[in-house]
């Protein structure tokens, strides 16, 4: 059985856990030390670290290649130093796919000794030979709209269920971070986007390539208290379940009080499907 498999098999929906989190080695704002304090008083039975990996691009957002080791030799120190808590702590990254040639697959990142991977989608290509963050806030996105994208916003919807796909085709990794996080950027453009053929298209067909490559989904809570919505959004969440893909959810924190964010009432719309 797969390393991600048995952790999956230990998870359990009444016993908090979070996967998918950020810290002082990307752009979380607090150190891995406080997030590992925060998951043990929550009682959580696992929780993984997951930096934004070294990328081939420039970005603020993502940790250094230097600092890979010195990340996984903190999550060792953690283990010890919490040996007694019921807290199991993983070793992971948010690895961003950039093309064949930068993206979960590659050698680099297959070699490096991670419990999991999950496979995120944040860069795309612009219209001028350059990767564009189409991640960012609302308000960052309409100005790289504007200045990169050429306000063509079908382009960039497009352009990331493309990459997505090519992603998963490309595989190497065990779970998709916030599949449709798209639709948030871009409903803030034309709030009608998420509900045009052509978009649910998309979805559909994401959706279906996960299932149909045995991946997990995770459902990402970060954002809900704040814009309602969940990652993939829970109009999806009866696609996901009719597909048989298997799910976990995460609060993708940034924050250590967000640890457990809307985490709950995922879980209970999930059941509810
Ligand atoms: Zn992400
Ligand atoms: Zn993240």
């Amino acid at each position: 059985m797969s390393q991600f498999r048995e952790i999956l098999r230990e998870l359990r929906p009444d016993v908090s856990y979070n996967l998918h989190s950020h810290t002082q080695f990307c752009d979380g704002r607090a150190t891995m030390a406080e997030f590992a304090e925060a998951a043990v008083k929550a009682r959580m039975s696992h929780y993984g670290f997951s930096p934004h990996s070294p990328i081939n691009v420039p970005s603020t957002c993502n940790m250094s290649s230097a600092a890979v080791y010195e990340y996984i030799a903190e999550v060792e120190r953690l283990r010890e130093l919490h040996a007694d808590a019921p807290t199991k702590f993983l070793v992971s990254m948010e690895i961003d796919y950039i093309g064949q040639e930068w993206g979960p697959a590659i050698d680099y990142f297959q070699e490096l000794p991670l419990d999991y991977r999950i496979g995120s989608v944040h860069f795309i290509p612009d219209l001028h030979g350059g990767m564009c963050d189409i991640d960012g806030s609302p308000l960052n996105f309409a100005r790289n709209l504007h200045e990169v994208f050429d306000d063509n916003l079908r382009y960039v919807v497009d352009k990331f269920y493309e990459q997505s796909m090519a992603m998963v085709e490309a595989g190497g990794f065990d779970i998709i971070g916030h599949l449709d996080k798209i639709g948030y950027n871009a409903s803030t453009i034309d709030p009608e986007i998420e509900f045009q053929p052509w978009y649910q298209d998309h979805v559909e067909a994401l959706i279906n390539a996960v299932a149909s490559k045995g991946l997990t989904a995770e459902i990402n809570t970060k954002a809900y208290s704040k814009t309602g919505r969940f990652y993939p959004h829970q109009r999806h969440f009866k696609k996901l379940r009719d597909a048989g893909i298997s799910v976990v959810v995460n609060s993708d924190a940034h924050y250590t009080e967000l640890i457990e964010a809307s985490r709950r009432e995922a879980f209970e719309m999930f059941a509810g499907v």
